[in-house]
């Protein structure tokens, strides 16, 4: 039995991918992975990433200032992002990938919140959703997206946290990306919290080419592997995999409008 997948978080503007498109898309086609979104993490890669979506079909684009590369973001970025939602591109799909991250050192928490804020703002004026990156910043983060309310909210990607931190994005209308975390045993907790959510709650993930799923440790995670990660995501819980795969599938065309 095969079923139809969409990657909703990969990076393929990077290696390995770059130079090698066409047999990445390939491979992951070949498995299922009918659409896999993009989304960009610095203004220095905008144009490629939407250079990616419109040249390639399964491809869609997400445009975001993440919180990891914080100093690359000038002022000037916030208006290049401005002006490139403004051109309405047909195949963006979300504002992406933003949020908060305190995993990192000197991580500027000030300038996070600024440019979150800004780039809310922006989901909202431009009705988009927005694909969320948060490291030990869920609360803050749920309290930011409860202040703005974004009409077409959004996903919380790479999710790990407690059931209760799940279940309050849940609760504001967030999705929980699921991704290679739970396919490590030790990994209880992040396991426990996919097992339990609505499955309504939930997307399909990689974030290749990192996050290696379990066996594939030191190599390029790949969007294929978003098989492997529902594989694992159908031991967990209790529905039949036809309808989960059915359920994922259609949160997230739902979520993203495609
Ligand atoms: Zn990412």
């Amino acid at each position: 039995m095969s079923y139809r997948f969409i990657d909703t978080h990969c990076h393929f503007d990077f290696p390995p991918f770059t130079g090698d498109e066409s047999a990445s898309i390939q491979g992951a086609t070949d498995v299922g992975v009918q659409s896999i979104i993009v989304p960009a993490t610095q203004a220095a890669n905008f144009s490629r990433v939407l250079a990616l979506a419109e040249n390639y079909p399964p491809l869609f684009a997400a445009l975001g200032l993440h919180p990891i590369v914080i100093e690359q973001h000038s002022d000037d970025c916030l208006e290049q992002l401005q002006q490139a939602l403004d051109k309405r591109p047909q195949k963006l799909v979300a504002v992406g990938e933003i949020g908060l991250d305190l995993y990192r050192d000197d991580p500027q928490f000030d300038k996070q919140e600024r440019l979150l804020e800004a780039q809310l703002k922006l989901a909202k004026r431009y009705e988009l959703p927005v694909i969320l990156h948060s490291r030990r910043t869920h609360d803050k983060l749920a309290m930011h997206l409860k202040r703005h309310a974004l009409p077409r909210t959004g996903v919380v990607h790479g999710f790990s946290g407690s059931v209760q931190q799940a279940e309050r994005f849940v609760q504001l209308g967030y999705k929980i990306g699921v991704g290679g975390t739970i396919t490590y045993p030790r990994a209880s907790k992040t396991r426990e919290v996919m097992a339990q959510l609505p499955l309504d709650s939930l997307l399909l993930e990689t974030d290749a080419p990192d996050m290696p799923l379990n066996g594939f440790q030191g190599q390029p995670n790949r969007p294929e592997q978003v098989v492997r990660v529902f594989d694992v995501l159908c031991e967990l819980r209790p529905e039949p995999a036809d309808v989960i795969a059915d359920a994922l599938y259609r949160n997230t065309t739902a979520l993203f409008d495609f």
